[in-house]
């Protein structure tokens, strides 16, 4: 309460915004039941035409004595006639609606609203409270909340542990409601009705329609529990939806089927702000992660899921083990740092598949071997001798057989592969839009290419006056590709040409430079660094706020 307020709370009433609860009278606090009964003043929001649900929960704890002040929305679904629309008419209906309870305060009657669940959820009560806290002394008894009592009501535990509860209004479009719940562990949706079908394509496409609980009338009479699959259309405004989040060990998908998954997921280049919501929910689904140690550590350890740890030099192990599991009937993500198709476990998982296809032919043909060869050992088996060779023989084309089997099933693996965001975009973002015309993409590492190729590709892209991103451009001992992709650039391009060294780009040791080719200092590339070397067309523009500012025109000069 301020100063003012208090002051003033002498001569006027007091104000209270009253959660009544869900439904039930029983759910109502003592408190609230206590204010209820005193306060002089009873006020409740209600539609135009019809009674109010909140008064209707309050019914058995209202004397006769009171004065009730009905406060009706103007039409929510006609058409509006005000000329602001609907927005100013029902900033009018509050403004209306404040004056009125003022004139009880200042008659020094204290008033109740009366509002269903709790106040500073979705409460009307809210606009009241912006015009009215201010200036009398106000105060707020919290209720049980509608999603509370329909988590009750439905036997649906809701969180547990480190799980994130997201709540949401259905009126979000669809899209920004799939994207939500994809990165929920839980969600409640609330403010259904005409919104439910828009609700049910979201949470449908966000892959959690099976997990949906719709719940109406939550603790009233005419309390309804259904599966949110079996609903369709448009439901009563008095319901709401329970997204749980998943217990662990998971249940069996919907359809009883194993199914095996290698999902390879971006991670962006840093933090949690650059993961997109696609790339959250193939995290959070997955029995098994597998990656590179310090991919790993960016993803939440989530009870009961599986990691595999692997070193940065184990790729393709990395991708087979990864298939194996899968081939099993885990679902499996790999993690790979900021998009996984570029230079990183996306090809490797493929190529991984690829291999074991042609294990799998091998392996086929050496069986069909080995049982001509056990048939002919079989026909000349007159000793007991040669009966023994039948057996060893059998025995192999049982093993072959078996290793086809296995291999056969890594190639019927499902593989997803979820984009991120790669270095080169946040690179670029972060000093303005050198990418901003045509540009290509070069790995510096020799490990998987040599350097004659990197040069011969360097200078190419240089006489083509592309813009040039350079990814692994040199670890502690590897220089000589750094060293010789600069000259070779140099022989192209002008020395003001600017480079720009984006090094541990979104992590808090981020260093970012804006140089040019003549100047370019070399010593601290490293791994966690990614440089843009411009076009003739890059430019960097003077900048008011010491921030260099770079950027390639969009056109470019025609030959003539
Ligand atoms: N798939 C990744 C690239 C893997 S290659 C992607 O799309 O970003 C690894 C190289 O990426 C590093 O040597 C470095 O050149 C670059 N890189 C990755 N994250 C970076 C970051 N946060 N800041 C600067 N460069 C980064």
């Amino acid at each position: 309460m301020t100063h003012a307020a208090d002051a003033h709370a002498r001569h006027t009433g007091r104000l209270y915004g009253v959660g009544v609860g869900p439904g039930d009278p029983e759910l109502m606090t003592v408190k609230a039941r206590r204010i209820i009964e005193r306060a002089p003043v009873i006020a409740y929001p209600g539609a135009a035409h019809g009674s109010s649900i909140a008064r209707s929960v309050a019914d058995p704890y209202l004397g006769a004595d009171k004065i009730e002040v009905g406060l009706r929305y103007p039409v929510t679904t006609g058409t509006i006639e005000h000329p602001g629309g609907y927005e100013a008419a029902l900033a009018e209906f509050y403004d209306d609606c404040a004056a009125q309870l003022a004139v009880h305060l200042d008659a020094g009657r204290d008033v109740a609203v009366l509002c269903e669940g709790d106040p500073f959820l979705y409460g009307s009560y809210m606009y009241l409270h912006d015009r009215l806290a201010g200036r009398y002394p106000t105060e707020v008894i919290p209720g049980v909340a509608s999603f509370s009592a329909a988590a009750a009501a439905s036997g649906t535990p809701l969180v547990r542990r480190d799980d994130v509860l997201t709540i949401l209004p259905g009126t979000l479009s669809p899209d920004v409601l799939a994207a939500r719940l994809r990165t929920s562990d839980a969600a409640v949706v609330m403010k259904l009705g005409r919104t439910f079908p828009a609700v049910r394509e979201a949470t449908e496409r966000a892959g959690l329609l099976h997990r949906g609980v719709y719940v109406e009338r939550a603790s009233f009479e005419g309390q309804r529990v259904v599966p949110m699959a079996d609903v369709n259309g448009t439901v009563p405004y008095m319901s709401l939806v329970l997204v749980p989040a998943e217990r662990w060990p998971r249940r069996p998908a919907p359809d009883g089927a194993a199914r095996g998954l290698v999902s390879v997921v971006g991670l962006g280049p840093a933090g949690p702000d650059w993961l997109t919501p696609e790339a959250h929910a193939e995290l959070a689904g997955a029995d098994v992660l597998v990656g590179y140690e310090t991919y790993l550590r960016r993803v939440p350890q989530r009870h009961g899921q599986r990691r595999l740890v692997f070193d940065n030099r184990s790729e393709l192990d990395r991708a087979t083990q990864a298939l194996r599991l899968a081939a099993a009937g885990e679902r499996v993500a790999v993690v790979s740092s900021g998009d996984p198709g570029v230079f990183a476990m996306a090809a490797a998982v493929l190529e991984a598949v690829e291999t074991a296809e042609k294990a799998a032919g091998t392996a086929r043909e050496a069986a069909g071997t080995a049982r001509e060869a056990a048939g002919t050992a079989r026909e000349a088996a007159g000793t007991a001798r040669e009966a023994a060779g039948t057996a060893r023989e059998a025995a192999g084309t049982a093993r072959e057989a078996a290793g086809t089997a296995e291999e056969a099933a890594v190639t019927e693996v499902e593989i997803r592969v979820v984009p991120g965001l790669s270095a080169m975009q946040a690179a670029a973002a972060r000093v303005g839009a050198p990418l901003g015309h045509d540009f290509c993409v070069i790995s510096l590492s020799d490990q998987l290419k040599d350097l004659a190729t990197i040069e011969r590709r360097l200078d190419a892209a240089a006489s083509a006056d592309l813009v040039v991103a350079l990814y692994n451009p040199a670890s502690r001992t590897r220089r000589a590709a750094l060293q010789r992709g600069l000259e070779v650039l140099r022989r192209h391009r002008a020395p003001e040409t600017p480079v720009i060294v984006a090094r541990a780009v979104g992590c808090t040791e981020e260093a970012i430079t804006v140089t040019t080719l003549a100047d370019v200092q070399t010593a601290v590339v490293d791994m966690r660094t990614l440089m843009i070397v411009g076009s003739s067309q890059t430019r960097i523009l003077p900048s008011g706020n010491g921030r260099p500012r770079v950027y390639t025109p969009r056109s470019y000069p025609s030959y003539e």
